[in-house]
């Protein structure tokens, strides 16, 4: 029978779940507590200039195109898909720099001009890295996470050894040279979790990278969201902004309601797309699955500072996404996961949008975002913010030999406090719970409440984890759920 859902926010995991379940015939209202939809994924607009607040790295292309097939539809009927090429680049010194190219066979040359012999033994981790894919992202992320006997499948049985080594002990297996190292260690970072805490099956995330490539939808990532967005209106959603949720409304352990800007709304099934943890501060204590120790103790993914900047003129010698990883990689990750400080020497990521696409910045100009991983809950000002612009710019200038400073027209800076201001995020995480081995699948926060009847929940800090295509098929496996229990 259809029945009314009431949705709490309007993220790519809240909008895919709707767009579900609009289509299996229920009436779903979305409640946004922001002025704009997208959540993480929103969008700046400044003098010109267009800025991805969030995600900018477009993987797993394939896991958009089964989204979309499911409404029989494509992502090329919402927008234009543009394979970067080079995909990325990573500094190591000043001048001193690694290109990532957009093919595995351009990549195994530039591995073997770094370490004699690397280019066979990168064929052979990316074949395993394609099996571990296949198994993953086109089977075992689509299971609920109800129970552990979702992970027993004769594939993952024969791949045991795997849940139980690290990423980092794999790569160093093979591959000796430092800067090697490093780039194979970076795509699990976007998993939240050092690559020596992450178990190596999850090296699919090296097949998403030198596989399938990095892409970028022209206009930005936040078309993305527009997508979802018209999906979602196209099939009946109703969606609400500016509109707070304060309360979830229970009656005898079964939720009934929310309170959306002090005002009762009633339904059937509440999902909440909004963080986990405050999600569950919306209920009487009792009511809650989760106390305060648990949070406390589980491994979440790092905070960030960041910089939205508007450049007066091009700027050179980097590319689309470019990396700057000339400092103790280990050093930082110790300084977010271990033993939580402001970083000594940070790494820090830059993406210029405007070198692909038009929209990002105005003739003549380029637009910048400088991401700095920060472990989550430290103390965040204005002072230290500036202090770390000037470390990150400072160093920018001499790695790629340019002025860049002098050409600031503006910028804006989002971090641990507009973490929680804006997305409620527990201590101001920028994406959600890691997926370490002790956080994978069953072991993550459930998508159905186990206290209140007819709570369902969605998003990075549940199943299968952080990241745009994660947040996609997290709303395809809660929609699931509630059309099978509720
Ligand atoms: C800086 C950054 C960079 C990233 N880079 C990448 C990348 O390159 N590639 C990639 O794939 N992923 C990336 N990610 C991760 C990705 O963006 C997220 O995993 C994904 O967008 C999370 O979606 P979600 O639906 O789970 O949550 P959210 O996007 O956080 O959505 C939750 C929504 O709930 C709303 N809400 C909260 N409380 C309430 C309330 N009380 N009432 C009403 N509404 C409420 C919030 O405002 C928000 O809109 C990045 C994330 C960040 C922050």
């Amino acid at each position: 029978m259809p029945k009314k859902i009431l949705i709490i926010g309007a993220g790519f995991s809240a909008l895919a779940a709707a767009a579900y379940l609009a289509k299996a015939g229920n009436e779903v209202v979305i409640f946004e507590k922001n002025s704009t939809i997208g959540g993480r994924a929103r969008q700046l607009q400044r003098d010109g200039f267009s800025f991805d607040i969030g995600p900018t790295w477009y993987w797993m292309p394939d896991v958009f195109e089964r989204f979309f097939n499911d409404f029989n539809k494509k992502p090329s009927d919402y927008y234009e898909l543009i394979k970067l090429s080079p995909a990325y680049s990573v500094y190591f010194g000043n001048n001193d720099y690694i290109t990532i190219e957009d093919t595995l066979e351009k990549i195994c040359a530039a591995f073997e001009k770094e370490e004699k012999g690397s280019a066979v033994k990168l064929k052979k981790f990316i074949a395993k890295a394609q099996s571990n894919y296949d198994i993953a992202i086109k089977d075992l992320v689509y299971r609920p996470g109800v129970s552990p006997l979702e992970l027993v499948t004769p594939a993952t049985a024969r791949k045991i050894d795997q849940f139980f080594s690290t990423i980092s002990k794999d790569v160093r297996k093979s591959f000796k040279n430092p800067r090697l190292v490093s780039i194979l260690e970076f795509p699990v970072l976007f998993l939240g979790a050092k690559p020596s805490d992450t178990p190596s099956f999850y090296s699919f995330m090296n097949y998403a990278d030198f596989g399938l490539g990095t892409f970028h939808p022209k206009n930005g990532m936040y078309t993305v969201i527009e997508a979802m967005r018209d999906l979602a209106i196209d099939l009946g959603v109703t969606i609400k902004t500016s509109q707070n949720i304060s309360e979830i409304l229970t009656e005898n352990n079964t939720a009934t309601g929310i309170v959306a800007n002090n005002t009762a709304v009633y339904g059937d099934i509440v999902l909440s797309g909004a963080d986990y943890h405050h999600t569950e501060t919306l209920l009487p204590q009792n009511l809650r699955q989760y106390s305060e120790t648990y949070w406390e103790k589980k491994t979440f993914a790092p905070s960030s500072l960041l910089f939205y900047v508007g450049f007066d003129k091009k700027i050179e010698n980097v590319e689309h996404h470019t990396l700057f990883f000339d400092v103790d990689f280990a050093a930082h990750a110790h300084e977010i996961y271990d033993h939580p400080k402001w970083p000594e020497n940070p790494l820090f990521y830059a993406s210029f949008p405007s070198k692909t696409d038009d929209i990002a910045a105005p003739e003549g100009k380029e637009a910048g975002i400088f991401l700095i991983p920060l472990a989550p809950g430290l103390e965040d000002t204005i002072e230290l913010r500036e202090k770390y612009f000037d470390i990150i710019i400072n160093r920018f200038e001499k790695l790629t030999n340019q002025d860049v400073k002098k050409y600031v027209i503006f910028k804006e800076s989002f971090c641990v406090n507009d973490f929680i201001k804006e997305y409620n995020s527990y201590k101001g995480n920028a994406y959600g719970l890691a997926n370490t081995l002790f956080q994978t699948a069953f072991l993550r926060p459930n998508l159905k409440s186990k206290k209140v009847k007819n709570l369902f929940f969605t998003g990075q800090l549940t199943v299968p984890g952080p990241g745009v295509p994660p947040a996609l098929i997290s709303g395809k496996l809660v929609a699931g759920l509630i059309q099978k229990t509720s």
